[in-house]
């Protein structure tokens, strides 16, 4: 394990860092801004990188809103970006069913636990679905229930369903936990957009996607294939859009066990920690997954030009 080098104010480190590489992989919240507040300087560090040539991916694993979503809200921070230079879960996960998962016609449909922008990214590739922000599905189990699952109610269990796809979801609950455990028992193939347990939001730490999985895991004695980082189904994903060559690649994050971990698994020639997210300057510096430079916050390669 390396000590990564503490770039903040290093000018001379900045450029060379600049220099090794063509492709910038950002995480979004955390690095570019928190929840609604866009961190000063995120807009002109772009900037300063588009000016230098480099290639720029966001990628986030927040599953709740599509790439047409996050376009939206980079836009509304004056952050210009185009649709295909965004990599979310909800996309990621979306492709992974409907391009590398040999589904027989029969079972091509989708059991979503999770928010629209899973829906949307699953429209964008023709992969029918069911569940998700339907409200059939945000009540209560009635006694009826427990029999109509027992005895395979087609109206409750469809049969078509080969796929369980776990996000986040606001409105988990216990008929929703019941349907995907037996879809799965059923020979559905268990997905979670990605395993967060936990995501920051006005300072602190609330559930995560991961944290919806949890309970079918605990009930089914299984992990999920998960899309979101540090899974490398993402980094294929995107390597297969950019064709980028991984030693001139550097993954920006604020989270050590997610984002550092993504690029050092996906062999890029580069790791970049900030400190306006989770991870803490000790988890940087001598915890378990450690990036190769890390700085207090992103604005700070704006020095390299100054
Ligand atoms: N999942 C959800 C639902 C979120 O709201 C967020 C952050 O906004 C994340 C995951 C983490 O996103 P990122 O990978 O951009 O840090
Ligand atoms: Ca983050």
């Amino acid at each position: 394990t390396n000590t990564p080098r503490y770039l903040t104010g290093d000018q001379a480190g900045l450029r060379e860092f600049l220099d090794k590489f063509d492709v910038f992989l950002f995480d979004c919240d955390g690095v570019l801004w928190s929840g609604d507040h866009c961190f000063p300087g995120t807009v002109e560090t772009l900037e300063l990188l588009r000016k230098n040539g480099k290639q720029v991916v966001f990628v986030t694993n927040n599953s709740t809103k599509s790439r047409a979503d996050y376009r939206k809200k980079l836009e509304g921070l004056g952050i210009p970006s185009s649709v295909e230079e965004i990599f979310s879960s909800s996309y990621s996960s979306s492709i992974y069913i409907s391009r590398i998962l040999q589904l027989p016609e029969n079972k091509r449909k989708v059991y979503v636990i999770g928010e629209s922008g899973i829906e949307q990214e699953l429209r964008s590739e023709n992969v029918p679905f069911i569940g998700g922000t339907d409200p059939a599905y945000r009540r209560d189990v009635q006694p009826e229930d427990y029999k109509r699952i027992a005895a395979g109610d087609t109206s409750l269990l469809d049969p078509e369903v080969g796929v369980v796809l776990v996000g986040l979801d606001f409105h988990l609950n216990y008929l929703k936990l019941a349907l995907a455990y037996h879809y799965v028992k059923r020979g559905a193939i268990f997905l979670a957009t990605n395993i967060d347990s936990t995501l920051p939001n006005s300072g602190t730490l609330f559930p995560g996607a991961g944290s919806m999985s949890a309970p079918l895991i605990m009930m089914l004695g299984q992990d999920p294939v998960a899309l979101g980082k540090p899974s490398q189904a993402m980094m294929d994903a995107i390597e297969g859009k950019f064709k980028f060559d991984r030693s001139r690649a550097c993954m920006v994050g604020d989270r050590a066990n997610t984002d550092i971990r993504f690029g050092l698994e996906g062999n890029l020639g580069g790791t970049l920690g900030v400190l306006t997210g989770v991870s803490s300057k000790e988890d940087f510096v001598s915890g378990p997954v450690r990036p190769l430079a890390y700085l207090d916050k992103l604005s700070d390669l704006l020095a390299a030009e100054q």
